[in-house]
């Protein structure tokens, strides 16, 4: 046969219109029905195979103390958010206890118990992410993170919100059971606000849009999701996933809402309602005093604020959390350090006055505990890119040496 009229066994195309066309015993198969039969094979594996009914270990002794106990090996300070954490995920517990025994130990079917999605508002760096993660970690369940400020109503230009179940799946390793039990972090969930206070007349496919969407998926519903991604369309084959049991929990900065909150006390004072004793209101501007009311004003729209019946503050951290941070958790920065640089066979140590530097300046820096890392960074890169250089085996990082590199 003549090399040019060759064509692909399966569709037809012929060679010259092809990259790709390879030959088998008496047919062949071009690049493109390689890439259909790959994807076919792949979502058979997907729904038949994969979809095993993997039990979630839930642990019933794990009191709320128990959990906080966890919580704190790995979050400097924030304690306030971490007893609200703790009931919130022991609840959690719970209830995909009793969903999954089917048992009702009240022996009173009529009582449901709801999931208690969580918001997270505070300053950048504080450990919002760590949190989420953190809990996540607990439970053992998937775990994903998703940026509010990548989605879009569905049909414009940015990711559809199921794209956040995508990801939760592809993190179960397509176990549709566990991703179901899983944890979704929305980040930047602040940055999705409305426009304006009033419903908006134009469409807003960042602000409000997405908003609809989330509440869809967050309220507890079934969603079809496209295993691989990307935007639906007819053809794909979906797959369901029930939102129910998953535990969303939403994070933002919402930077100005202190005055919305300002703004609505000095409403309340001036009627009279609380006397202008300076303790007292210094008490309500602060962000612990946010009530569903300022999230509205600020934005949000009714029926999503509702979704998260737990809201906590975190607060900006202090030097002395900020060093904590630097050098306790189990997975802290110098610990991370000292355990690269012992994989050289070099003991990395740190001197109290330095670390006392790096502390100062990073709390002048406003980024929360992200800041610590730009430092170390700083600090460490000749150290390492020189690291044959290093005598002795020893490396002890000073306050002269941190003064001399970042200042
Ligand atoms: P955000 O509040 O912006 O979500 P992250 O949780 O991403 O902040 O924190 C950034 C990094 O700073 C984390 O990886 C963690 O190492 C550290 N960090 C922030 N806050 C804390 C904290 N309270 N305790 C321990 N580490 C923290």
């Amino acid at each position: 046969m003549n090399n040019n009229s060759l064509k692909c066994s399966f569709c037809g195309r012929k060679k010259e219109d092809l990259t790709i066309l390879i030959s088998g015993i008496n047919a062949h198969i071009c690049g493109f029905c390689i890439e259909k039969s790959h994807s076919i094979i792949h979502h058979n594996y997907i729904n038949k195979e994969k979809i095993n009914k993997k039990k979630l270990y839930i642990d019933l002794s794990k009191k709320p103390k128990n959990i906080k106990s966890f919580l704190d090996k790995y979050i400097i300070g924030q304690e306030e958010t971490k007893k609200v954490i703790s009931v919130a995920v022991y609840n959690h517990y719970k209830m995909i206890y009793l969903n999954e025994k089917n048992i009702d130990t009240c022996k009173d079917n009529s009582i449901e118990i709801e999931k208690s999605n969580i918001l997270l508002i505070g300053p950048t760096g504080t450990g919002k992410t760590l949190i989420a993660k953190s809990i996540a970690n607990l439970l053992k369940v998937p775990f994903t993170i998703a940026d509010a400020t990548s989605l879009t109503e569905a049909g414009y230009v940015g990711e559809d919100v199921e794209s956040i179940l995508t990801r939760l799946l592809q993190s179960s390793d397509y176990d549709i059971n566990s991703a179901e039990k899983g944890v979704v972090f929305i980040d930047e969930i602040d940055k999705i606000s409305r426009k304006s206070n009033n419903p908006s007349i134009t469409r807003d496919v960042s602000g409000e849009g997405v908003q609809q969407a989330l509440l869809k998926i967050i309220e507890g519903t079934i969603v079809n999701v496209p295993p691989q991604g990307g935007r639906k369309h007819p053809e794909q084959k979906m797959i369901q996933i029930n939102t129910s049991n998953i535990l969303f929990i939403g994070g933002g900065t919402f930077n100005g809402i202190e005055n919305i909150i300002k703004e609505r006390n000095n409403n309340i004072s001036s009627i009279g309602f609380i006397n202008k004793n300076k303790n007292n209101l210094d008490r309500f501007f602060s962000k612990k005093s946010i009530l569903p009311l300022d999230l509205k004003k600020f934005g949000l729209i009714p029926e999503l604020i509702g979704r998260f019946p737990i809201i906590t503050c975190l607060s900006s951290l202090d030097k002395k959390n900020l060093k904590k941070i630097l050098i306790e958790p189990k997975n802290s920065l110098i610990n991370q350090y000292k355990k690269l640089f012992n994989l050289d066979n070099i003991k990395l140590s740190i001197t109290n006055n330095a670390l006392d530097i790096i502390v100062k300046k990073t709390y002048q820096l406003g980024l929360g505990a992200r800041g610590l890392r730009v430092f170390c960074e700083k600090i460490f890169l000749d150290y390492i890119f020189n690291i044959d250089k290093i005598k002795d085996g020893k490396l002890e990082i000073t306050k002269d040496i941190i003064i001399n590199k970042i200042y």
